[in-house]
């Protein structure tokens, strides 16, 4: 078993949650740690713009399943839990005959009305814990303290999905693209995972003919670029979210970025509770305060417990530096 390590490490695949992590330590620093080990494969996407772990459970869940079995050949998990965002269960009976055979596996849905942060590793404990929904304090990490406070190797299902490649020596350095937008080809493609934004956009024929921008990594915490920009590789959990440049409503955007967070923040530290709903309200007030709008973002981004509440001024100071410089100044 140690061979899977080994040939993990080799191909150095790389978690796809978004941190980046090496996969091959995130299992022996799992196996390193004493106690009941469990596994939970993280299929609970919720972001809009993001839509991989669907495809990828609706086209290759056999696989997902299959490096299950490898992580609990090398680990002897106690149970095994498959997350899912409760939007897949029309998936539930495909996936129950295929774990028919090994009884640890359970899937676990992410409640309605969890929202977001019900994804967030921490914050997905408490469900699996029947605790109150919130993102948890780190360190120690679930690697060392999880699920129960026992080891616990959390991963994306995408990972799970290139683990299973790399098990059979098929892994070929792709990854997930999420493209939509203002597109005529948005959906979910296989691409090399090196490439640029550019590269991605033309290979699926997305690439506007009009003058455009994106926003990369999730349409409520991506990183908004411009139209030279897009050179750079897509970060992240691979989306890319097309907008039209003249057509798009600067402050229509701000307030979709702010309301997903107000809806999403779980409430538990003030920079994010009150922080976004304040925002919230200078959008919509007739005179905007830019200097203390931005004072806010400032707090969120140092400040916030968890996360969700450092993300949003990603996109936000994004589009204002990128795109519209000038929108601050008015
Ligand atoms: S930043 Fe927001 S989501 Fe995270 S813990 Fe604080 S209130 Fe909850």
């Amino acid at each position: 078993m140690e061979d899977i390590i080994s040939k993990i490490k080799e191909a150095e695949l790389v978690g796809r949650g978004g941190a980046g992590f090496p996969v091959y330590k995130k299992w022996e620093l799992v196996k390193s740690f004493s106690g009941d080990k469990y596994i939970i494969a993280n299929g609970a996407e919720g972001e809009p713009g993001v839509r991989k772990d669907e495809y990828i459970l609706k086209n290759h869940s056999q696989e997902v399943i299959s490096a299950l079995e490898l992580a609990d050949k090398y680990l002897q998990a106690k149970e095994i839990f498959l997350y899912l965002n409760h939007k897949f269960k029309y998936l539930e009976r495909k996936l129950k005959k295929q774990i028919r055979g090994n009884k640890k596996i359970k899937i676990i849905y992410k409640p309605k009305n969890a929202g977001y942060i019900a994804g967030e590793e921490s914050a997905l404990l408490s469900i699996l814990e029947n605790r109150h929904l919130e993102a948890g304090l780190r360190p120690p990490f679930p690697v060392e303290s999880g699920y129960n406070s026992s080891p616990t190797l959390v991963n994306n299902v995408e990972t799970l999905y290139n683990v299973s490649l790399v098990a059979k020596d098929q892994y070929q350095n792709d990854r997930f693209y999420t493209i939509s937008g203002a597109c005529f080809n948005p959906g979910v493609y296989k691409l090399k995972e090196d490439f640029s934004i550019k590269q991605v956009l033309e290979l699926t024929k997305n690439l506007p003919a009009f003058d455009f921008f994106v926003q990369v990594g999730g349409d409520a915490s991506g990183e908004v670029l411009n139209q030279k920009q897009i050179n750079h590789e897509v970060s992240g959990c691979g989306a890319v979210t097309i907008y039209n440049l003249k057509k798009h409503e600067p402050i229509e955007l701000l307030k979709f970025w702010v309301s997903f967070y107000v809806d999403n923040s779980c409430g538990k530290c003030t920079p994010c509770r009150e922080g976004t709903y304040r925002l919230q309200q200078m959008l919509s007030a007739k005179k905007m305060n830019w200097d203390h709008f931005l004072e806010i973002l400032d707090n969120l981004s140092y400040s916030s417990f968890c996360a969700l509440g450092s993300s949003l001024p990603i996109p936000i100071k994004s589009y204002l530096k990128n795109i519209n410089p000038d929108l601050s100044l008015t």
